[in-house]
């Protein structure tokens, strides 16, 4: 193909203004053409099955991790939503430094510090160094920075083998000005919707996992009863959770404790897990009797919380008004009770760092 029939950033933002569809999935043909990405070629299902049970999993380093399954996998993404503050940065930049390859880090906040990655590094021992050869730090300053960086992605030909591809945040440089009001949904829902689809494609042909962030804001329609954290939706909207392959919401526990609560997975069963956020990143919980016997609760809550949906589901109750966000399970809809991690985690920062 000519080189001036592929189409730039200013081609799409021109196909949105006239509302035409606009498909990134050319975008991403036309890279392929470009030899900017590998192709894809058909594995059988053996093959992949063997591939799958050998491949590394990308690590948090905490209880989170057991979560994913053991971490997570090539081709699979996480969305990352909370409020301020509740560790969506701190857990994307852990895993930076622990991936054994080369990380994508796109920084759409200006919230990556260098000097916080030589902390974890010095606290955890690793060779800051390193950091600098692996991790590709992309800072854009608007939206359409951001839509260019789809197409300018290094591949591993260039910068070798990449494990890692984070987006924080995938949203924050769509809240501008010019995306003010109602009316320019239709402008930048299918930007935001499209992205995650394009850059997951992009990792999983670079053999790599996707983490990407967004922010969360309180349903209008807030319902009294439950704990505020249940009433938080995504910024981005509830098709961000579809696409990926583990949604986890992060809420403030007490001092540094943080709550992780595995929202909806491909292959894993929902769970809720605590973890703290240090000097040296995110870390699991102090070894202690009273930590241990907190995520026993915790697992013993989501057990519960698991028989009563398993239950509903058999006796084939509607457990989910129609007019609910389909991320928020029913059992925080029926059953308010703020988990066991939540109500007497931890504000003992000195037993955990
Ligand atoms: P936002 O929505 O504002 O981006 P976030 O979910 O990304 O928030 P993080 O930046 O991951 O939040 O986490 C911030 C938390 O991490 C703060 O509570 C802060 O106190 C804690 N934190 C950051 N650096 C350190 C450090 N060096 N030692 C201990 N805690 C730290
Ligand atoms: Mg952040």
């Amino acid at each position: 193909m000519p080189a001036q029939t592929i189409k730039t950033i200013e081609d799409i933002v021109q196909d949105l203004k006239s509302k035409k569809e606009v498909h990134m999935v050319t975008v991403y043909a036309d890279l392929r053409k470009l030899g900017k990405v590998e192709p894809i070629t058909g594995k059988s299902a053996k093959e992949a099955w063997l591939r799958e049970k050998n491949e590394v999993r990308l690590k948090t380093g905490t209880i989170i991790d057991e979560m994913l399954g053991g971490g997570l996998n090539v081709g699979s993404s996480m969305l990352l939503y909370g409020e301020f503050g509740s560790g969506k940065t701190e857990i994307a930049e852990c895993m930076a430094v622990l991936c054994p390859d080369v990380v994508i880090y796109i920084d759409t906040e200006g919230s990556f510090r260098w000097s916080r990655i030589e902390q974890i590094c010095k606290e955890r021992g690793l060779d800051m160094e390193k950091m600098f050869d692996k991790i590709i730090l992309y800072q854009p300053a608007n939206w359409l920075e951001q839509m260019m960086l789809l197409e300018t992605m290094p591949t591993p030909l260039e910068v070798g083998k990449i494990g890692l591809i984070i987006i924080d945040s995938l949203t924050k440089l769509f809240r501008g000005i010019e995306f003010a009001g109602r009316q320019e949904l239709g402008i930048k829902q299918p930007m935001i919707r499209e992205y995650p689809i394009s850059l997951t494609t992009i990792a999983k042909s670079y053999g790599a996992a996707m983490i990407f962030t967004s922010q969360i804001y309180v349903k209008p329609a807030a319902n009294p009863f439950l704990p505020d954290w249940a009433n938080e939706c995504v910024v981005g909207g509830a098709s961000l959770q579809h696409q990926a392959s583990y949604v986890v919401h992060l809420r403030r526990g007490q001092g540094i404790a943080r709550i992780a609560r595995l929202i909806d997975a491909d292959d894993q069963p929902l769970a809720e897990k605590p973890f703290v956020i240090t000097a040296a990143g995110v870390m699991d919980l102090p070894d202690t009797e009273k930590a241990a016997d907190l995520i026993k609760k915790a697992e013993e809550y989501e057990a519960k919380q698991r028989t009563f949906l398993d239950e509903k589901k058999k006796h084939g109750k509607k457990t989910v008004p129609e007019v609910s966000e389909p991320a928020q399970s029913p059992a925080e809809i029926e059953q308010p009770a703020q988990s066991p991690a939540e109500n007497s985690l931890l504000g003992e920062e000195e037993n955990a760092s």
